[in-house]
Formats: structure tokens, C-alpha cells, sequence
């Protein structure tokens, strides 16, 4: 890895600001974040203040090799020299991507990484799940999945590290600024507090048959969702069956190619698969895509002719793709966008945690609506044709429900997101006299919002 050189920085301070702006949607001449000394050699794990774990390179000090080593804090070494400069000990744009783009993974060492022995389980089990009665494969999977939760990085249950990181930013923006009230574009329209939506990956013929039956339990919430379908040899198609959802004003995606879990083994192979899933998406309609098991390679997601993805978990300790991305808002990959899974899956929840309730469900709730985040679930009509377990997705809907009466949430269709999340990525912020006016196609349904600073906080307004 190459230390960054002067020319870099004043292209890299660019690209922070926007950074910075693509976040809040806020006036463009905020800040400057030049470069404060020179980054270490190497990548590695520090901190921008307690609790918020990084990776990348650090020029204040030496970054860990493991998350577990003792972690040297960046914000100690942030001096604030006024006049619009923040000089940064690391690049923010690069710690942002680490995280996000889950890079942090690629040359770490550390426990929590997909260690060959556990790319190894992986393909083993993979090959031989189809085999195994579901008691050993449960038993199999909580004895791989034991004591995850105590993994420090990606925090669980809910990793909110980006938004901590752009908060700090804006915080030291803001001061170095002299300015006390930010305006902003607010993340969703009509000024809704956090955002929600609900996914079903179709797995077997058994939840093809269950879709109908799904599809009236939300209906009877006056809740639409998504139905991600594997457009090869997983099980038929019955001609009736995509016109039923689309009908019922329900969306269809694109649930991998064939679910063999050989999406991404290797390039040549997956160029030729993303030209079949590009042509079953123009022909499904389909504008979203979901991997099976959650694999993904994002360097590759070029390839792939959607308008979203929905594969990357918030944070993936119950997964076999370890990782996750640390946030809990949408975020563009290239011209894709990501709409992370920030809740556990279903199977994980009633399989590997054993869990039968909302209770886990409603606490990263809690932590998505603080962050004002995207709440996304994934629930498969297989797993709830159940009783137990559709009972539990039944108080989840109850509960989501309740939270959109109160003005809480907006529940929203994937592709309902996206298209949000999209018009807001373009709108701007207009000064007009005193005020400010936002500006762009959708504008009427966007509001505009204040990041407040109250000492070493941000408070977001309304007015
Ligand atoms: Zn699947």
C-alpha cells in the first residue's frame, strides 16, 4: 500500500467535502479536511474517539493489526485551526470505503476475518447442507456461529459506525466553521423519522407456495414487501406466479441466478451468470437483487445491470460471508446502490440463536431509529410457513405498524427506497436571503433539517 503523495490530497479534500455533502445534502463549501502528516505504510485498526473503530491508514499513529489490540485514537491529534480547515490524521474518504465497501477484511489478519479454515467450513457445509438432516445442520451452525456476538467489529447487534464517523465529521466541520446550525436535506421525504422495509428471498418450492399466504398476512397489515426469486433450477416458475405478486402491488427481485452458491467462485464464470441475471431482471421487471447467502464481491458488482443490491448485512457475525457494512443508510457502490440487511435474518434468528421473539428485532430497531436509519428485514416465506415462527413475524408487523400510526417510520418498497434515496442524492440546498431552499426533481416531497450543535453533539431540527 502506497503513502498517499501531496497531489493526492488536494484531489482527496475534494472528494471528502462531497463526502461530507452526500451524507447531509448540505452546502457544498462546508470544510476542508486536508491531510495532517503522513499516513502509515499500512492499514490497520485506530479509532476516531472511543468506540468508533476504523481501518485504514493513520498518520497520528500506528493502526493494529488486530481489533482486539489496543487501538490508538485519531480524534486526540484533530486540531482545529479555524478558518473552514479541518486537518484530519487519516483520509476520511478512505475510512469511509474501508468500512462500507468492507476492506477491512482484505488485509487484516485478525480473528474476524474469513480465516481459509472458515472459507473452508464454508464450501464444505455448503456442498453438504442438501445432505444433512436440519437437527445437525442447526447444531452444526450454532457450534460455528458460537459467542459471535462478542466480536468487537462490526459492533452487534447494529453496527452504526459511518454515521458516528460523519457526525464527527460535521462536528469538527461545523466548529471550525464558527457555525452552530447546519442545514440539510432530511434523509427521508415528508421529514419521516427512519425508514423501513420488508424482503422475502423465495428458497424452495414450499415458499413459492407460501407466497400467496404471505402476501395476505402483510396485505392485512396494509404492509407491501419485496419477493427476491431465483430465476433457475431451484424450483419451477408457475406462469400465474410473478403476475400474482406484481398484481398485488408487491415487487419482484432477483434472488441470485441459480442458488448454488458459486455466484462469485470465479470472474469468468459470474460474467456469464450477471448476463443471465440481467436479462431475467428486464424480464421479471425487476430493478433489485439479493445473492444467495448474502456472498458477495463487490469489485464486481459492475457487471451486474441493477438499479440496487440487498446484499450486504449491516454486520455479518451469523453469517457465512463474515463482515458487514457499518451502516444503517443506503450508500452507492459505482452507480448501484446498497440497501444493507441492518436486521438479523429470520433463519438466523429462530435457527442459530434459537430465538422466538421479537426482542432482538425490536432492540436493533431501537438502535436504527436513533441513527434515523434504514430498518430492512428479510424474512423468508419458507422459514415462517411454521407456526411459531410466523407468529413472531406477526408481531413484528404489528409492531413496525404501530411505529408507521405514530408518524415513526415510512414503510416503503425497495424499489421505493432506491428512488428516494436517489432523487435525494441529487437535490441541493439553495440559499435564498436567510433561508434556504432545496432544490431538484422530488423536492417537494423532501424537507429540510438542521444538524444542531450542542457541545460535542449533533441534535438534528426541524425548524
Ligand atoms: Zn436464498
Amino acid at each position: 500500500m502506497s503513502v498517499s503523495r501531496t497531489s493526492d490530497s488536494a484531489n482527496s479534500r475534494q472528494k471528502a467535502e462531497k463526502l461530507l455533502a452526500d451524507r447531509f445534502r448540505c452546502p457544498l463549501h462546508l470544510a476542508n479536511f486536508p491531510l495532517a502528516g503522513t499516513l502509515s505504510p499500512t492499514s490497520g485498526y485506530f479509532q476516531f474517539s472511543p468506540g468508533v473503530i476504523c481501518y485504514g491508514q493513520c498518520a497520528s499513529g500506528t493502526p493494529a493489526q488486530r481489533v482486539t489490540d489496543p487501538l490508538h485514537d485519531a480524534r486526540r491529534y484533530v486540531t482545529l485551526n479555524g478558518a473552514h480547515s479541518v486537518p484530519l490524521p487519516f483520509d476520511p474518504l478512505q475510512i469511509i470505503d474501508n468500512l462500507r465497501c468492507e476492506r477491512y477484511l482484505a488485509d487484516s489478519p485478525g480473528d474476524e476475518q474469513p480465516l481459509p479454515a472458515n472459507r473452508f467450513f464454508r464450501n464444505a457445509y455448503y456442498l453438504l447442507r442438501p445432505l444433512l438432516p436440519v437437527p445437525v445442520r442447526k447444531h452444526l451452525q450454532q457450534l460455528y456461529f458460537r459467542s459471535r456476538d462478542t466480536i468487537p467489529f462490526p459492533k452487534w447487534p447494529v453496527d452504526r459506525t459511518v454515521e458516528s464517523v460523519f457526525d464527527q465529521l460535521l462536528i469538527f466541520a461545523m466548529k471550525a466553521g464558527k457555525i452552530s446550525r447546519m442545514p440539510f436535506i432530511w434523509f427521508w421525504p415528508e421529514g419521516a423519522p427512519s425508514c423501513t422495509m420488508l424482503t422475502h428471498d423465495v428458497e424452495t418450492a414450499a415458499g413459492v407456495e407460501f407466497c400467496r399466504q404471505l402476501m395476505d398476512l402483510n396485505d392485512s397489515f396494509a404492509v407491501k414487501s419485496s419477493f427476491q426469486i431465483v430465476p433457475e433450477l431451484r424450483y419451477p416458475i408457475p406462469d400465474s406466479f410473478l403476475p400474482s405478486i406484481r398484481e398485488r402491488g408487491f415487487e419482484i427481485n432477483i434472488h441470485d441466478l441459480n442458488h448454488d452458491g458459486h455466484l462469485f467462485t470465479n470472474r469468468k464464470q459470474f460474467l456469464k451468470r450477471a448476463e443471465r441475471i440481467n436479462r431475467y431482471a428486464r424480464q421479471y421487471g425487476a430493478l433489485g437483487f439479493r445473492s444467495a447467502v448474502m456472498y458477495r464481491n463487490i469489485d464486481w458488482y459492475d457487471a451486474l445491470d441493477l438499479d440496487y443490491d440487498m446484499s450486504i448485512p449491516n454486520v455479518a457475525h451469523f453469517d457465512p460471508q463474515q463482515g458487514g457494512c457499518c451502516t444503517v443508510m443506503p450508500f452507492f457502490i459505482g452507480r448501484i446502490l446498497e440497501l444493507p440487511v441492518t436486521t438479523t435474518q429470520d433463519y438466523t434468528l429462530f435457527h442459530i440463536l434459537n430465538d422466538y421473539s421479537t426482542r432482538l428485532w425490536k432492540e436493533q430497531i431501537a438502535r436504527i431509529r436513533n441513527a434515523h436509519g434504514l430498518m430492512s428485514f428479510l424474512i423468508h416465506p419458507d422459514y415462517i410457513i411454521d407456526e411459531a415462527a410466523r407468529r413472531v413475524y406477526t408481531e413484528l408487523l404489528q409492531y413496525l405498524t404501530e411505529l408507521r400510526a405514530e408518524g415513526e417510520t415510512w414503510i416503503a418498497l425497495p424499489r421505493e427506497v432506491a428512488g428516494w434515496w436517489r432523487l435525494r442524492s441529487e437535490m441541493e440546498l439553495v440559499q435564498e436571503g436567510n433561508s434556504w431552499r432545496i432544490q431538484g426533481k422530488g423536492s417537494e416531497r423532501a424537507r429540510l433539517a438542521y444538524a444542531v450543535l450542542d457541545h460535542d453533539r449533533l441534535i438534528y431540527e426541524f425548524r
